[in-house]
């Protein structure tokens, strides 16, 4: 069953229910109230009815004292003991007919449903003891058919019919309009499914009206994760055409040299010996891309890193000990104190401190300095060089992949483009920042931005 129909039932059952409960009260409210005012005036009636009865000699005329008090259908019955009828006055012979006298000691009123021919009649019933000198010789009964009751019945009952039958239509158009209203983004948000999934291309969903309902959260939400999507899948694409790209240029020099090769073989030794070389260099270079490219791959879709205890200083020590040794460069140590301990993936923070410190090799000739320090929530580490440095509208890009300020320098120092990418990437993992001061002629230095204490578990990059 369709959701809108369910919330259209669902109302108009719940509003049925509620006109059912509120008939309910009201007729029984409006019956109690009427027929205690008839009681009342009824046992005035009695009363008045005994009061005239102990005035009564044997000489006056009953018949014509008690008629006096006879209303429009109604009786008046003097009873003894065993349900004795000694004297009875009516205007309504069906009335008398079908209700038999009762003798009474008490004071009882009742109510009596007469079936007559045009149909029920309510009859209000009222008994009374007859005293004399406070002995009880009889009683007095009198009924009488209540026929404003009657007529207000009647026309309680058509108003509470139209009335409920009046809510139960409105609920029924006021569930569909609210079914429809609430329906109306589900429905754009499944069309705009079923065209993605048709189609493959990620849509968003118009929004009509700004308002804060949980329905436009959720499309909003629904639009924010379609961007996402979008995002993802145009950085794919960049992805896959800058690689592409990048691995286009060596394998070009390769296939120029080998052609060459093809053609000419080794007659000219040392042509054939700068093709050869050119071939390895290349093949050299292309096989060290694709496993930083798939380093930056594996680190987009990393979620979880493994963390553990570290000393920073022991660990740029051995980083430093093994760079100088392969670059004979001069590289200095600083630190504020030894250990600066923070949780982190070894292997990771390495992979970064080599990224920098390569850089600051290949983009500088002078000293290189690094510097460890902790501030209240960050252990800190700076690389420093006096090189070529970055100009100033050039650093936003430096993260980007395959982004080289210098192309041609980049590549003859064998850059990719990608080593500050996985750097940062790699901060990212570990909640932390990587921030450039450059300034062009004069030197680099890069900081990053450690947090102190970092759960043993990332979720999401
Ligand atoms: P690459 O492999 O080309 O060095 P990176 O992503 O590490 O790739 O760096 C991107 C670009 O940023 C480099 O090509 C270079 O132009 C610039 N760069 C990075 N570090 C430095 C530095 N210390 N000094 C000057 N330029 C730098």
């Amino acid at each position: 069953m369709r959701i809108t129909i369910k919330i259209n039932l669902l109302t108009t059952t719940w509003m049925f229910c509620i006109m059912a409960l509120v008939n309910f009260v009201v007729y029984f409210s409006f019956m109690k109230y009427t027929i205690n005012t008839e009681e009342v005036a009824q046992y005035q009636k009695a009363d008045d009815i005994l009061k005239v009865i102990s005035s009564l000699d044997s000489s006056s005329d009953a018949n014509e004292k008690l008629k006096e008090f006879l209303t429009p259908h109604s009786y008046i019955r003097i009873l003894k003991p065993n349900n004795k009828v000694i004297h009875e006055i009516t205007n309504d012979s069906l009335l008398s007919k079908k209700i038999r006298g009762k003798y009474s000691e008490t004071k009882q009123a009742q109510r009596h449903l007469i079936s007559a021919e045009h149909g029920e009649e309510q009859v209000l019933i009222v008994r009374v003891p007859i005293k004399n000198r406070n002995q009880i010789i009889g009683s007095l009964e009198t009924g009488e058919r209540l026929v404003g009751l009657e007529t207000s019945i009647e026309l309680l009952r058509a108003i509470l019919v139209i009335c409920t039958l009046l809510a139960v239509v409105l609920s029924l158009f006021g569930g569909r309009l609210l079914a429809n209203m609430i329906m109306r983004p589900i429905s754009n948000m499944i069309k705009t499914m079923e065209e993605i999934e048709n189609s493959g291309v990620p849509k968003t969903i118009p929004i009509q009206n700004k308002t804060k309902d949980e329905l436009q959260i959720m499309a909003r939400t629904f639009n924010r994760m379609i961007h996402r999507l979008q995002e993802i899948m145009e950085k794919q694409k960049q992805f896959v055409s800058d690689a592409s790209h990048e691995l286009k240029t060596p394998l070009t020099i390769i296939m120029n040299y080998a052609d060459f090769l093809r053609r000419h073989g080794l007659e000219n030794t040392e042509m054939a010996d700068e093709a050869i070389k050119a071939i390895d260099s290349e093949a050299t270079r292309m096989q060290k891309m694709t496993q930083t490219l798939l380093d930056v791959a594996t680190l987009e879709n990393e979620s979880y890193l493994e963390m553990n205890e570290l000393n920073l200083v022991s660990l740029c020590q051995s980083i430093l000990k093994q760079i100088k040794h392969v670059y004979k460069r001069e590289i200095s140590l600083d630190y504020e104190e030894d250990p600066i301990i923070i949780r982190a993936n070894e292997l990771k923070i390495k992979q970064v401190i080599i990224i920098l410190l390569d850089n600051a090799i290949k983009y500088s000739k002078d000293n290189i300095d690094v510097f460890i320090e902790k501030d209240e929530r960050h252990a800190i580490i700076r690389v420093k060089d006096n090189g070529i440095g970055i100009p100033q509208g050039e650093i936003y890009n430096i993260f980007e992949r395959f982004y080289r300020v210098d192309k041609a320098r980049s590549r003859e120092t064998g850059g990719s483009g990608l080593g500050l990418n996985i750097a940062k990437s790699i901060m990212k993992l570990h909640k932390g920042e990587i921030k450039i001061i450059s300034r062009e002629g004069t030197g680099t230095t890069i900081e990053l931005f450690l947090p102190k204490k970092l759960k043993e578990v990332n979720h999401g990059i």
